[in-house]
């Protein structure tokens, strides 16, 4: 959709963006393009996390067999619904995506599946969290979000932005820059810089149920030692060395010090 396209739905439908919501609709049609393409749109059935006005729902249900996608904002949900009336591949579902209950949208989704989104800034690490802790079978995702965001997934260990969000997405994805995007891509702008990343399921690499359990005990207290921490999580301090010896990490060592391979072997051992 063009800048001009996006005003003029607008105007037909009585509708502003509303920024707590973080509708900054992308007016790029052929970055629009890129992202769907980026997704896996055209092999597996994909899950779109806000839609807004369909900038990004477009190209998808070009090329998916089937598009689900979840909106909050109600006047969205009506513009969606006249827009693409027609499409036979479409499911929208009206919710808060922290909300949606991912068990019930798996079977829309299939045994393997994409994720495609513009995600809304101010719900970024929490839709990231819940899509990387889920047990739905995501093989790659294509997510546009402010640079600063970007660079929580492509973190190294002793940086500052490197925490849970970092460790599950470089244990889970080969984590890729796509594209990088000024505010005058967007309507209306916003006032950062974007990216988009691609994430690839690595080959082999299997689910660890207990890696988010482990790594909110882990980061809980960013100052402290790993044992405090897991200390602080209700394990002895015999229980916490024996596991911290058996898993290879010494006991003085901090959250942010440590690999995502050594969170892997903790929550392998916790299993
Ligand atoms: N995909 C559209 C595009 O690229 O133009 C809109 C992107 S806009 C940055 C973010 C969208 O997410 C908005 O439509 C907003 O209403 C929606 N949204 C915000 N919070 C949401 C939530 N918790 N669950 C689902 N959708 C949400």
């Amino acid at each position: 959709m063009t800048v001009a396209e996006i005003k003029s739905l607008l105007v037909t439908h009585g509708l502003a963006p509303n920024r707590a919501l973080g509708q900054n609709f992308l007016a790029d049609e052929a970055v629009a393009s890129a992202i769907a393409e980026a997704s896996g749109a055209a092999e597996f059935p994909v899950l779109e996390i806000g839609p807004g006005l369909g900038a990004l729902t477009e190209p998808l249900l070009c090329l998916s067999l089937h598009v689900t996608a979840v909106e909050i904002d109600a006047s969205m949900v009506r513009v969606l619904q006249a827009r693409f009336a027609n499409a036979g591949n479409f499911t929208l579902l009206h919710e808060d995506f922290l909300e949606t209950d991912l068990t019930a949208v798996a079977p829309l989704l299939g045994a393997k599946c994409a994720v495609a989104a513009n995600l809304p800034y101010y719900v970024t690490t929490p839709v990231c969290m819940k899509l990387l802790a889920s047990a739905l079978p995501i093989e790659r995702m294509a997510l546009m979000l402010q640079k600063e965001a970007a660079e929580r997934f492509t973190a190294l260990p002793g940086s500052r932005q490197y925490g849970p969000l970092t460790v599950l997405a470089q244990r889970y994805y080969d984590i890729k820059l796509l594209m990088e995007l000024s505010p005058a891509r967007y309507y209306p702008q916003p006032e950062v810089d974007s990216a988009v990343l691609t994430l690839a399921r690595r080959p082999g690499v299997t689910d660890l149920p207990a890696l988010p359990r482990v790594l909110a005990s882990a980061f809980s207290m960013r100052r402290k030692t790993l044992m405090n921490n897991l200390r602080g999580a209700g394990l002895s301090r015999e229980n916490a060395e024996a596991l911290l010896e058996k898993c290879g990490i010494p006991p003085a060592a901090r959250a942010e010090a440590l690999p995502p391979e050594a969170f892997a072997r903790l929550a392998e051992a916790m299993l």
